[in-house]
Formats: C-alpha cells, structure tokens, sequence
C-alpha cells in the first residue's frame, strides 16, 4: 500500500475535478491543489443504518442526512469492526483493525502513542486539527487525541453509583458539541481537519424537547431525529463560510444498535448487521452522488482519505482506497474482519469474531453461524449445517494473522507505564487481573449467556417496581445456574445494600471477584460495600491487591479510597487520593467535601490554620457545585462556629436543616452558634430539639452535660 501508489492518486483527483460538471464554474476552491481540502468526519454513535431515509426508504427520520446522502458517494453496504465506540473509533482514526491496534473494547484499552493517526497524519501535511467528542468513550485518556491541537471532551463524569460498563459515566448533547466545535470552525483558517462525534442516539434514550414529546413511544429515534437536526446546522454553516467545495465531508456511524433483536437490547455482545451495518456517506468536490454497494468498512476511510487530499498513504493502513468506487469503478472484493470481544474481555464469555466475504457472513463461536447476506441480511436463517466450518475458522484465522502487528498485545490493559508508575506512587502494587479462560464450550458463548444477562436487568426492575424478593429469588435462580455473569452479582449486591443487607451484599460480592476476576464492576461495588460495613483493612486489601485500568478514570473510587485511607488515620494517603479523585474529575462535590473534612481534622488535631483556611475553601467549593448538598453546609457551619464566625455559622447550618431536617448535630451548633450570639430563644429551641435525637443519646455523660449547660444557659429562665 506503500510506494508507487502513494504518487498516482494526485492526477486522478486532478482529473476528476476537470472533467465531471459539478466541479466546473464554483470558483477557485476546486481548482486548487488537492492537497489544500478541508476534512469534516462526522461520527454519530449507535446510529442504525436502516434509520436513514438515504439507506432505508420506509425512514423518515433524518432529512439532513438524506440531504447530504443525496451529494454524496452513498455506500450502502458499509460495516464496522467493532459494536463499540473506542474501537470503532480507533479502527477509523488508525485505518486497521483490532487486530492491529489491540484496542478491543472500550473502557480497558487505550490506543498506543506509536501508532499514527489520521489527525496525526493531516497535521503533518499542514491541517489545522480539533476534535469534539460527546461521549465519555472517546475521552482523551484513551489515546484518540493524538494528532488533535484541540481536543473538546468537556463532559462530565460519573457523579456517583454505578452503572454497567463506562457508557454512563459522562456524555454532553449534540448541540454542545456543535457549538463548541462551531467557533473553533469559524476561527480556522484552511486547511482544516475536523472531527464532530454525537453521542446522543446511545442509550440511554432521551431526546430533548420537541423530540422527546413527539418521539414519546420511541425514543431512540428521537435522539436520531435530533441529532439529525443538529446536522442539518452542521452542513448549513458549511454552506454559510463557503467551504462546501473545499470540504471533503465523511459521514459515518460507529456501530448499530440491536434494539431488541436476536435477543440484544442494545450493542456490544453481538456482531449481527443490527449493530455491524453503519452508514458511509462521502461527499468531496468533484465526485457526482451515486450509491456504491461493494462491501467496504471502517478501515477504508484513511486511505480514502489520502486519496480525495491528495497526501500519501502511510503504509500501516490495512483497507483500500474507495475512490475507484468512487468514480463508478469496482475495486477487488475483500473480507471484512469484526469481532465482538467486550464480554470476553469484561466477563470471560467465549470470544466471538468472524468476517464477511461477498455476500456470506461467518460467525466463530463455540456454536458457529452462516449466513446469505443476499436473501437474509437480518441473518435469522443459520446456515452453517453441513458447510465445512472448519475451513472458514482457517479463513478467519489467517485474516487476523494478516492483520496483526507487535504493538496489538500492549494496547490491553492500559499497559501506559506512566499511568501504572502513577499508580504505583499511589499505593497500587497490585497485578492485572485475570487470568482469562482459553477454551470455551457452547455453555460459555454470548448466545447462552446473554439471556442471563437480560434476566439480570429485568430482575432489576421488578426492583423498581417495589418486589424485593421477587427480584432477588431471579438473581439468585441466575447465580444458581451461571457463576459468569457480570449483572447478577453487581444487581444483587445493589439490592442488598439497599435493603440495609450489607453482609449479604459482600457475600454476593465476594463470591463475584472469585468467579469474575476481569469484572471491574464487581471490584468497583465490593470495595464500597466493604468500607460502608466498615471492613476497612478489606476495602484497602481489595484495592491494592489489583490494577485495573478503570481506576485511573474513575473519580468516585478514589473517594472511597480516601475515605479509607482517612479512617486508618492517614491522612496524607487520604488526600493523595482525594487529589486523584479530583484531577479525574475536579466537579466532584462529594469528594471536595471529604476533602475538606480531612483538612479540618488535621486542624482540629493540630491547630495549623493552613489545614482550616484549605477546609473553609473545600467547604465552600463543595456547596458551589451543588447548592442541594446538606452535609456540606453543616460541615461549613461547624468550621465557622469552631472560629468563632458565629453569624457566618448560623447562615450555613440553618441552610442544612433546611435541606435535611435530619442533622441532628445542626440543631446543636446552631444552637449554641445563636447562643453566642445571645438569640437565647432560638438557641432554646434548637438545643432542646437536639437533646431529643438519638445522636445526644449517644454522647458520653461530659458531652451530655456540656449540651445541658448549654440548654440551662438559653433556657427561659434565665
Ligand atoms: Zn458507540
């Protein structure tokens, strides 16, 4: 893909500009050197190609994208890799596949330094480069910035609890995106390379308003029908700066979304075309609109686009250039490599991969599918009784072998030894976890499996709906049957904890690291279940013991950590964490508070006015990012009042009762607060109201009669 080819794509273009009628009279753009066009790739995530209008007549949903179809080279037979966002991603932005690149599924991988990108590859040909991205997925952490001056993934991170897998753990509308992306737009001058990534048709499905009223019984193509609107701005102020015939325009989807089908309700698990199927649209000028139906995949978008700007194409690209397709020619059928490895990744299920070739589809997993794309592009008809399987696992092993590289195996795990020396200095001295199962039976694939897993949401929402014990006899019917499934443990744990059942929830916990020791999830809930029953040394033990990649993006952890780390009295461990919470996600009230506290701790210990000055300004901090936060405001009120700022004091814990009615200790510096103050009838009230909690209950007899004093001292007598 090297050499001689590189220097024959200039004349093409070249050609293709002077001949084709579209390109004649719009005036200097499309005569210039090729190598000066502008790069507009846009990814929608979770996008189902039979959604488009373009590619689907029964689809009314997206206009814009049906205007820009109508532009454009439309491939109607365009696949992805990968059902999951990061390596769809890195399969696009890197030209080669997993097997390559070694980022396999989201979340556990990062895309190594030494690879080039595309942004890379177009900043060394003198493009200006920004990306903005919607979903936490693609955040920079993950490697998909290199090569990108800007790189926008201002979205925030996960607040708290925990969900199942990353995709929770932040994401911003389409419109944010755009308008941030809008001004960089507008300051650039050409040639530029832009990357726009909406995340809004992931789940879960909740379209803005008017979309969310009008697509009420369907909301997922509401979050379709909105993100084509902003689309619609999108190519609108295109059009308004004049660089539509300076612009090449990629316009792609990740990965599908199964909604329902062949029993998946979203993406990740399977690799059938309800989530393998993605939209290809390329309009570059000089190029007339016509609908190439050659199977083509991810992996062709680089080279294609070295082709269209005229720059040559570095030789780690595994797919072809389209632009004889482009140009009415066909090119050589090739297969296309996809694997679908996130639950062997996070859950030891059995891998699957596979390839299409033409019009057949072959499916490797301890029970092996076939089938005719011609006649079922929905694959319900297996037709791989009686065809020699064996020759298509040889086929596919041989694709992969073709496809791999020595850097595929360190993609995994995070292997960044900046970010493990982070660790490391952190405390961590831990291992990966693992070891991974090698060989699989038709028990282990995701076919089986699956429905467990479905169980084990649907048992969650009996939950919901108020049947603890339904929901739990479900979970416990799951475990029964399979110890490898990820949701029956973290849901019952969940449920547990809940239920105030703590030591239940550990066993179901424990249990789970057992079984599952790739599953961070679990990892995740059996730390925190053990540092709210109070097993510190366990909490502490379980962490160290393990490095997951996840910790180094997951703020709340670190929290937990911190407050661990605080309880066994150290209290420069406990802020080395909260600092590490912090820098993940510096939004984070709760951990500015647990902060805070720590620094009044040392203060109370010491008397350092330094540690109070840094607690006031964590207290402070904490009540900015959420007014709604009781805990803080009592924290604050108690610091003021320890310094004798009485009114600030009274300010700050009539606020937390206010919000929590149940701060049974507010009542008591605020009460005294106002004494000092000489309000002695509210000091009374506030007093006497304490003395009647179960937290004076529990105070030791001097404490006792210090809160008594206080309350004669107030009392309407004197
Ligand atoms: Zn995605």
């Amino acid at each position: 893909m090297t050499g001689a080819l590189k220097k024959a794509v200039v004349p093409l273009v070249l050609d293709v500009l002077l001949i084709l009628p579209a390109a004649a009279g719009r005036g200097p753009a499309t005569a210039g050197p090729p190598g000066r066009l502008n790069l507009l790739l846009i990814t929608i995530d979770t996008l189902r190609a039979d959604r488009i209008g373009a590619l689907s007549s029964g689809s009314s949903l997206t206009p814009h994208m049906d205007r820009l179809a109508s532009r454009s080279v439309v491939f109607s037979r365009a696949f992805a890799h990968t059902p999951m966002t990061l390596p769809s991603h890195a399969n696009i932005l890197l030209g080669a596949t997993p097997s390559f690149h070694g980022v396999h599924d989201n979340a556990d991988f990062m895309v190594r330094g030494e690879f080039l990108t595309l942004a890379e590859h177009l900043r060394d040909h003198d493009h200006a480069t920004g990306a903005f991205v919607g979903g936490f997925p693609l955040d920079s952490y993950f490697g998909l910035d290199q090569g990108f001056a800007v790189y926008d993934d201002a979205f925030r991170k996960r607040e708290g609890g925990i969900g199942d897998g990353a995709a929770d753990l932040g994401e911003r509308p389409a419109a944010e995106v755009w308008r941030v992306a809008q001004s960089w737009l507008r300051a650039q001058k050409t040639p530029w390379f832009m990357w726009i990534h909406f995340y809004d048709p992931h789940d879960p499905y909740d379209p803005p308003e008017p979309y969310r009223t009008r697509f009420a019984r369907n909301p997922y193509d509401g979050e379709i029908a909105y993100t084509d609107a902003v689309l619609g701005d999108v190519l609108d102020v295109l059009r308004e700066l004049g660089a539509e015939e300076t612009t090449a325009v990629v316009f792609t989807g990740d990965h599908g979304e199964s909604l329902g089908e062949h029993g998946e309700d979203t993406h990740g698990f399977l690799a059938y075309n309800a989530t393998m199927w993605i939209p290809l649209f390329i309009r570059a000028p000089g190029f007339a609109p016509r609908v190439v139906g050659q199977n083509v995949s991810h992996i062709d978008i680089f080279p294609t686009v070295c082709d269209i700007l005229g720059i040559e194409r570095p030789g780690s690209l595994q797919g072809a250039s389209l632009l004889p397709l482009m140009r009415g020619k066909k090119i050589a059928e090739r297969p296309v490599y996809f694997e679908a490895l996130s639950p062997y990744y996070t859950m030891g299920w059995a891998p699957l991969s596979g390839f299409i070739d033409g019009q057949r589809k072959f499916i490797d997993s301890p029970v092996p599918e076939l089938y005719d794309l011609r006649q079922d592009f929905g694959e319900t008809r297996n037709v791989a009784g009686g065809t020699n399987v064996a020759a298509f696992r040889k086929t596919l092993e041989a694709i992969v072998r073709s496809q791999s590289s020595e850097g595929s195996v360190k993609a995994e795990r995070v292997a960044d030894p900046a970010a493990l020396e982070k660790l490391r200095s952190l405390g961590y001295l831990g291992g990966l976890p693992g070891p991974r199962k090698t060989s699989f039976g038709p028990e282990d694939s995701v076919a089986s499996l699956l429905p467990f897993q479905n169980r084990a949401t649907k048992a969650m929402e009996l939950y919901g709906q108020g049947k603890p014990a339904e929901a739990i006899g479900a979970l416990r019917e799951i475990l029964g049957a399979r110890k490898n499934v990820s949701a029956a443990y973290v849901n019952l744990s969940t449920i547990y904890r809940k239920e105030h059942r703590l030591d239940d929830a550990i066993t179901v916990l424990r249990a789970g690291v057992e079984a599952m020791p790739e599953n961070y999830e679990i990892h995740f809930q059996d730390i925190v279940c053990l540092y709210e029953s109070g097993r510190i040394d366990e909490a502490l033990s379980a962490f160290e013991t393990k490095a997951f990649a996840q910790t180094e993006f997951d703020p709340v952890i670190w929290n937990y950590i911190g407050l661990a780390r605080w309880k066994k009295g150290d209290a420069a461990g406990a802020l080395a964490s909260f600092e590490k919470s912090l820098a993940i996600d510096d939004g984070l009230a709760l951990t500015y508070h647990n902060r805070g506290t720590v620094h009044f701790d040392v203060f109370r210990r010491t008397g350092r006015s330094g540690s109070y000055e840094k607690a006031l300004a964590d207290y402070q901090k904490a009540v900015g990012l959420d007014p709604a936060y009781s805990p803080a405001y009592f924290s604050l009120g108690v610091a003021y009042f320890q310094a004798g700022r009485y009114a600030l004091a009274i300010g700050s814990l009539e606020k937390a009762l206010s919000l929590d009615a149940g701060l049974d200790e507010a009542h008591f510096f605020l009460g005294s607060a106002q004494l000092k103050m000489g309000d002695k009838p509210s000091a009374y009230r506030h007093l006497t109201l304490f003395k009647a909690t179960p937290s004076y209950e529990g105070l030791s007899p001097a404490a006792k009669k210090r809160v008594d004093d206080a309350i004669l001292a107030s009392g309407p007598g004197r």
